[in-house]
């Protein structure tokens, strides 16, 4: 009998989960193994939504983040496909939008070498058209006549981070999840003789479930390491600013080399972001605003004349081969892996979701997560 069993006394319930972080791969994790049928705990050592996913901008750039074709540019277009029926079903159950908006990304290039970058893509990336720079303006008027044309992706929309974090928080409270906030695990627990992942340690003690999800973005290698497991993750920093101007000068998000402006419903801007190994340490600097700023008004100059609204910085998940940690490893069985999504953890949050809800089924073939094993070598920390 399991642990979880066992506390149930036996008697035959729900199958239970434990999901460790509230960001947004922990909620969407949370949301489709409630849907499945789990009853579901989701643990924060602080208040959820309060890290990486909601520092974000929220593009959903399958196209414009990929650099080249293979199975994670597969991963982020699948996550794509499946987005705005994913956010619509989130709205319908919480009754919270996640303010998506539906107008692509001009990828514009400054440089020559940007722009020889950018026509190398067209070989292999799909929903993307090179626009010459009057075409680019035709699109978006204020953009700078220092623009040398670029790719307009057409599928690449967004959501606002905060409000999908909110939406997801909806969801997942409606469907029964139990969220306690301000309860760090300490550990994972194994179970005497299997060594199967049985639970986890917290601040109130411990918790059994039949599964236990990974979910806790930058902080993970500190439960997997005492069990073994070195994943090759680290904090990276970044810095974001939001600005405000009367009528709108953009409608679609524009993105150079560097820095990319995300216009909001609200008439805001998300300006983001710098990137940089810095522990965890979430402190905007003058610099970075600085930085920001310079790029933002070389690709929009008319970006100069807007108000001020705030500046904040996040923590992505990066891993050293940039891509994310899915699957079970048969060294832990019971904990599934959903960490490492770096750069792009908006866009990848409904497959996660649903990767994670057909491992615990038995319905994911380990095999097709080979490219995203916790063991794959590139994955392994070497110290
Ligand atoms: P997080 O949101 O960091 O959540 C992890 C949670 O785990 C936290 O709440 C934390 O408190 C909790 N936790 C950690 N350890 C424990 C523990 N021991 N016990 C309990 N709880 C624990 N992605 C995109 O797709 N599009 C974008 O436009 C985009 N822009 C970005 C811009 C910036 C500036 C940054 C910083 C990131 C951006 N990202 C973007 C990346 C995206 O934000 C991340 O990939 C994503 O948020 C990761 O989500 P997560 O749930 O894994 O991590």
């Amino acid at each position: 009998m399991s642990t979880a069993a066992q506390q149930t006394g036996g008697r035959t319930s729900a199958p239970t989960a434990i999901i460790i972080g509230g960001g947004v791969i922990g909620c969407a994790a949370a949301f489709e193994l409630s849907k499945a049928g789990y009853a579901c705990t989701l643990l924060d050592k602080g208040a959820i939504h309060q890290e990486a996913s909601t520092a974000a901008a929220g593009m959903l750039g399958a196209q414009v983040e990929i650099h080249q074709p293979g199975p994670f540019y597969e991963l982020c277009r699948q996550s794509q496909e499946i987005y705005k029926a994913w956010i619509d079903e989130l709205e319908q159950i919480g009754g919270v939008t996640a303010q998506y908006i539906g107008k692509g990304i001009l990828r514009a290039a400054l440089t020559e070498e940007d722009e020889l970058e950018l026509r190398s893509r067209l070989s292999w990336i799909q929903n993307a058209d090179w626009m010459k720079p009057e075409d680019m303006r035709r699109m978006e008027p204020e953009l700078s006549a220092e623009v040398r044309g670029g790719l307009h992706f057409h599928a690449d929309h967004q959501v606002h981070p905060v409000w999908l974090a909110k939406s997801l928080g909806a969801a997942i409270v409606r469907q029964g999840c139990r969220i306690r906030e301000w309860t760090p695990v300490f550990k994972l627990l194994t179970e005497p003789g299997t060594g199967r992942i049985c639970g986890v340690q917290t601040s109130e003690g411990p918790l059994y479930a039949d599964i236990v999800v990974l979910a806790s973005g930058a902080w993970s290698p500190a439960l997997t390491g005492p069990l073994g497991i070195k994943l090759d993750m680290f904090p990276v920093k970044g810095q974001c600013i939001s600005v405000k101007t009367g009528a709108p000068i953009i409608r679609s998000t524009v993105f150079t080399h560097g820095c990319y402006i995300v216009p909001k419903l609200d008439g805001s801007y998300i300006i983001g972001a710098t990137q940089a190994e810095a522990g965890f340490d979430k402190q905007v600097t003058v610099k970075a605003i600085a930085e920001l700023h310079g790029k933002a008004a070389a690709l929009l100059p008319r970006i100069e004349e807007a108000e001020f609204i705030s500046s904040w910085a996040g923590l992505r998940p990066g891993t050293r081969d940039g891509l994310p940690y899915l699957g079970e490893t048969s060294e832990l069985p019971g904990l599934i892996f959903a960490t490492g999504h770096y750069r792009n953890g908006i866009l990848l949050a409904p497959v996660t979701g649903r990767i994670v809800a057909q491992i615990a089924a038995g319905d994911k073939p380990l095999e097709d997560l080979k490219p995203f094993s916790p063991m794959r070598d590139s994955a392994k920390a070497t110290a």
